[in-house]
C-alpha cells in the first residue's frame, strides 16, 4: 500500500491497542494512521466487484493470498475515499 500524498510505501503499525494500522513513512505526512482491517476489507470489496460474485467464505487468510497474488499496488490519497488500484492482469 502506498500513500498517495507522499509517494511512500505505508508501513504496518502495531499500537499498544492491539489494533493494526498502517502509516507513511514520510514523517512530516498529514495523513492519519489508517485501520489495518478497513482498508483490507475496502480492497477486498473492490476486487470482488472487479473480479469475482461474491464469495460467502473466504478467510482472511485467503482473502490476503489472493490480493497480494491480484493487486500490483493501492494508494490510498487524503482519505480512505480516495483508493486507487492497480491490478495485475490475471490469467
Ligand atoms: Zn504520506
Amino acid at each position: 500500500m502506498w500513500c498517495g500524498l507522499c509517494d511512500v510505501a505505508l508501513k504496518p503499525a502495531l499500537l499498544a491497542t492491539r489494533i493494526r494500522f498502517y502509516g507513511c513513512r514520510n514523517p512530516r505526512c498529514p495523513r492519519p494512521l489508517v485501520e489495518a482491517d478497513l482498508v483490507e476489507t475496502l480492497v477486498w470489496q473492490a476486487f470482488e466487484y472487479r473480479f469475482l460474485e461474491p464469495i460467502a467464505e473466504v478467510i482472511a487468510e485467503e482473502q490476503r493470498a489472493i490480493l497480494e497474488h491480484a493487486l500490483e499496488r493501492v494508494t490510498i490519497g487524503a482519505d480512505l475515499g480516495q483508493m486507487c488500484y492497480v491490478w495485475r492482469d490475471l490469467p
